[in-house]
């Protein structure tokens, strides 16, 4: 456990932390990879360089220093940084590494501020959320090697099929280079892939798994991020993907993971809303083809929000499924549609999601909500669903970036 004093000394401490938060993180971040580039394969850089994840740090430092006293409150976001760390083939011998230079770099900026007794407290409490965070990533590390066609650390695919799912997504089923058996994973992870850079290193991205398990391939379907000039330009890994990927091209793989996911056993007698925002179908076509085929009495309900139909993915499915299944409601909503709206036994609209249409779609049944879009959306989806007084516990997102930006309404 963790003193009083260290806890006094923290929480006293936090405030001036959250001042220099940015700051701190930047030259904690700069320290890091120029003392240990050992770790930059293990970072997004374009995140880096948009200084997304020096903010998220930044807030999971502020977190963790204002419930130090309470860390009940903070199991969820443990629980996700523990699933986000073992995606990434985070280890023990990584937390030393951080906590050096975390803790250098609070001198230096700090300057004589940060006094050795700070120093020491902040040093303990450091310790003390990375043996929490070893200890479970050691599980999750141990389950994912230990279940039937489970596996450890990377493991090589072979792209067995490449599918066009509109004008900007692309599918990419995947085999085990070994012929090996695969494992079951829950309808909403993913897995994450390691290329190189061309300079001698690698990076890794995640990628939710967009079909329901089955025992032949992994697919993952990967929106090409074409970026917005000099300030944004493109995303390295899904143009790589894109562009150079080909049936018979081979990719290492890391296990499924992730804690957003359908679990079977729980509320199979609630309705259950699935909503997406772009990409972010991606985890919910998995839940989708899974709730159908494992809850045919269910009653589901499926929202797409996207651009138009050109980048809309996933459209056919959704009506393929809409015929085989009359416990189906679904619903289109485009921003900007580019056609004249064709229901095809699904409803089509345009305009944002927004209560009316919750409201034409749900009505004011309890229902288990999935939704996983972009950052906009999801604030949208958040406020929505609390105006409906929906709980917490019913309310269940995915977020495909660093976790910064949903501080603002976690
Ligand atoms: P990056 O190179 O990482 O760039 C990301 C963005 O930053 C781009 O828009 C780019 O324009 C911008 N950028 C690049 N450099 C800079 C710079 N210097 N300054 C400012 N901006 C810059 N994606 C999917 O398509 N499908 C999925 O199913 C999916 N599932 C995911 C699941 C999870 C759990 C997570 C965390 C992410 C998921 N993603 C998914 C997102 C995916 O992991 C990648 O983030 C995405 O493909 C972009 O990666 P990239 O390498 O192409 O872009």
């Amino acid at each position: 456990m963790l003193s009083e004093k260290t806890i006094e000394i923290v929480k006293a401490t936090a405030p001036v932390l959250q001042e220099h938060g940015n700051t701190l993180t930047r030259h904690f971040y700069n320290r890091m990879f120029s003392h240990n580039p050992e770790v930059l394969p293990y970072f997004n850089r374009a995140n880096q360089a948009a200084g997304k994840q020096q903010a998220a740090l930044a807030s999971a430092i502020c977190a963790y220093a204002a419930n130090i006293d309470n860390l009940g409150q903070l199991k969820e976001a443990v629980e996700l940084i523990a699933q986000k760390h073992t995606s990434l083939q985070i280890k023990p011998e990584h937390y030393p590494i951080v906590g050096e230079n975390l803790l250098a770099s609070i001198r230096e900026v700090l300057g004589s501020a940060a006094t050795d007794e700070i120093i020491a407290a902040w040093g303990e409490a450091y310790g003390f959320l990375a043996d929490i965070l070893i200890g479970r990533e050691a599980q999750i590390y141990r389950a994912a090697a230990s279940v039937p066609g489970g596996w450890e650390g990377f493991r090589r695919f072979i792209v067995s099929k490449k599918e066009q799912e509109s004008s900007v997504v692309t599918s990419f089923y995947l085999t085990p280079e070994d012929k090996g058996p695969l494992p079951s994973f829950k309808p909403g992870q993913y897995i994450t892939i390691r290329v190189p850079t061309g300079d001698g290193l690698t990076t890794m991205r995640q990628y939710s798994l967009s079909a329901k398990p089955n025992s032949d391939w992994l697919r993952i379907s990967v929106k090409r991020e074409d970026g917005a000039g000099i300030s944004a330009p493109p995303g390295y890994v899904s143009n790589l993907l894109h562009n150079s990927l080909t049936v018979g091209s081979v990719l290492d793989v890391a296990p499924p993971c992730g804690e957003f996911f359908l679990d079977r056993d729980l509320n199979d007698d609630r309705p259950l809303v699935l909503i997406a925002g772009g990409i972010g179908i991606t985890p919910l076509m998995s839940m989708l083809q899974s709730a159908l085929e494992n809850s045919p009495q269910r009653q589901v309900t499926f929202i797409h929000g996207c651009q138009n139909e050109d980048v809309q993915a996933f459209k056919s499915t959704v009506e393929n499924l809409k015929t085989q299944h009359a416990n189906l409601i679904a619903h289109f909503r485009y921003l900007d549609p580019q056609k004249p709206l064709s229901s095809n036994g699904i409803g089509a609209s345009k305009g944002f999601i927004d209560t009316s249409l919750l409201e034409t779609m749900i009505g004011d049944r309890d229902a288990d909500y999935y939704y996983c879009g972009p950052t906009p959306f999801l604030a949208n989806m958040h406020r929505l669903l609390n105006a409906r007084n929906v709980p917490h516990e019913q309310q269940h997102f995915e977020f495909f970036g660093p976790k910064e930006e949903l501080a603002a309404f976690a």
